[in-house]
């Protein structure tokens, strides 16, 4: 019962726990999903936000040698620089240096004569790559603004394929703050966009120092993006050590990577409260089931216990009724056989003696002069003169199959199986003697020792004997042993007269 009530606790706890294992597992994957698809969503608002800047870029560049010989045209916020700008919100300003990095035109308001950006690292590389595609660069500080911005550019060529200069574009990166703002999101999710090179360009929600560190060290730039432009996984951040599920994407068009990462024990504790309805009602679910299980428990104890308690008083029962028995057929005085043990064992060593043929013998004694014993020392001393004379009877060595009897008042009974009459007649003889050896006195005897003494009487038993024929003989043999002066045997066989009814005494 206890092994069974066990599996089922066990079972409840397997299945619950696989359940909400299950569940996780499931949640888990439904936020990196959902991670992925947020990325690919900010990855295309990235393509166009760049795209946008490249169109106008590529603009400019088809109206540069205009540019270079009407520069006021296209200076400050009414110029021709200017309404390109206006017309797109995520740029900060465009900018059109001459092959020295001096400034030919800005959207600005303002120029600055004696700025070079030369040194810039976008103007280095148009300088040193004869290469018509869009760069776009790392985070950097305006030298106009100061503020934070992502420059994208391309190279402006001569006639000849000369480098000539740069025209820039600067995208705000309060641009995308302002754009990753507008998500609802966990205080320890994140939004980042970075370049292809692992270096942050902007990271939701931490603060601008982490711009232009390097993410190489994580699983996204170690191995993920080697294998697919898009995907997701689980890594703990470098930057802060929490531990989170990423969907990444990387831009198209564009050397930039998007990526999303959701606070992973933040969602752990979601989970628990959208289950833990479900997590109480298995824990009580346990719980009733423990309880029942004791309460059945104790109830199948209390029956055993019952049962076990009826067992043991059936063995009493059974044990009082043996000993009831026993009371039944042993004298209480003497504890040899009682009356009634002597008459079913002749009954029933008779009936064998008549099939077998073997011979049965019986011997009655009877004490000598005991009423003259009782008259003298009393009935206790008496009764106390039986129990010895008894035992003298009791411990004589003889068959297992013979057996010794209280026939009634000071009279004792031997039955003899397998035993003809001259062996019964050396038996009685050593009965006798016995009693004789422990000189019990009696000092009213009438005979000269001054001792108890037997007289005995045997018979044994003849083919059509019953029990009433045997006992009389021996019976008569030992009125006839009385007569004879008592202390002695007489053998029925010499009387002549068995099976005669006789008187007893
Ligand atoms: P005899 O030699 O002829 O047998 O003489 P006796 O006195 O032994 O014979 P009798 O039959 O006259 O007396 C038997 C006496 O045994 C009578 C009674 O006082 C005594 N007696 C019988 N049963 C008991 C008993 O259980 N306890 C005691 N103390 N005495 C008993
Ligand atoms: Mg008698
Ligand atoms: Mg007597």
């Amino acid at each position: 019962m206890a092994i069974f009530l066990l599996i089922i606790a066990v079972a409840v706890i397997f299945v619950v726990g696989w359940s909400m294992w299950q569940s996780w597992q499931h949640t888990l994957q439904d936020t990196e999903k959902q991670a992925r698809n947020q990325s690919v969503s900010l990855s295309r608002q990235a393509e166009d936000t760049f795209l946008q800047v490249q169109i106008t870029l590529e603009d400019i560049v088809r109206h540069s040698d205009d540019i270079f010989d009407h520069p006021a045209r296209y200076l400050g916020p009414q110029g021709l620089l200017g309404i390109q700008k206006s017309r797109l919100p995520q740029l900060h300003g465009l900018f059109v240096y001459d092959a020295q990095g001096n400034w030919l035109a800005t959207s600005g308001r303002q120029m600055y004569p004696m700025a070079n950006n030369a040194d810039r690292e976008y103007f280095i590389w148009h300088r040193t790559h004869n290469d018509a595609r869009v760069h776009v660069g790392h985070v950097i500080r305006s030298r106009s603004t100061n503020d934070l911005i992502i420059p994208v550019s391309l190279r402006l060529n001569d006639d000849r394929g000369n480098f000539r200069g740069v025209v820039l574009g600067t995208i705000r990166v309060d641009f995308f703050r302002q754009f990753y703002g507008y998500y609802e999101m966990s205080p320890k999710d994140i939004l980042g966009l970075t370049h292809l090179d692992a270096t942050v360009m902007y990271v939701r929600p931490f603060p601008d120092t982490i711009i232009n560190k390097s993410m190489s060290a994580t699983p996204l730039y170690r191995s993920l993006l080697k294998a697919s432009p898009q995907g997701g996984g689980t890594w703990r951040s470098p930057i802060d050590g929490i531990m989170r599920i990423f969907g990444y994407a990387q831009l198209e068009s564009y050397p930039l990577v998007v990526a999303v990462g959701i606070d992973r024990d933040m969602l752990k504790s979601q989970w628990l409260k959208n289950n833990l309805a479900i997590i109480c009602l298995n824990v009580l679910l346990l719980l009733t089931i423990s309880l029942f299980g004791m309460l059945v428990l104790r109830q199948f104890r209390k029956t055993v216990e019952h049962r076990r308690e009826l067992m043991q008083a059936q063995d009493e029962l059974t044990r009082v009724n043996l000993t009831l028995q026993d009371l039944a057929l042993v004298d209480g005085l003497t504890g040899l056989g009682n009356r009634r043990q002597f008459d079913i064992y002749l009954e029933q060593c008779l009936a064998r003696s008549a099939v077998t043929g073997v011979p049965l013998s019986l011997i009655m004694c009877d004490i000598d002069f005991f009423k003259s014993y009782n008259d003298t020392f009393g009935h206790v001393a008496g009764d106390e003169c039986l129990r010895r004379v008894a035992d003298v009877l009791k411990y004589l060595p003889r068959r297992s199959t013979d057996v010794v009897a209280r026939y009634g008042g000071e009279e004792f009974a031997m039955i003899l199986p397998g035993t003809p009459g001259n062996e019964a007649e050396k038996v009685a003889e050593r009965i006798l003697q016995a009693i004789h050896n422990a000189a019990l006195p009696h000092h009213a005897s009438q005979l000269p020792d001054k001792i108890i003494t037997l007289s005995a009487g045997i018979s044994t038993a003849v083919a059509g004997d019953d029990v009433t024929t045997l006992k009389q003989a021996a019976d008569a043999a030992l009125y006839a042993a009385k007569r004879a002066g008592r202390d002695c045997i007489v053998n029925a066989s010499t009387l002549g007269l068995r099976a005669a009814p006789q008187e007893t005494e």
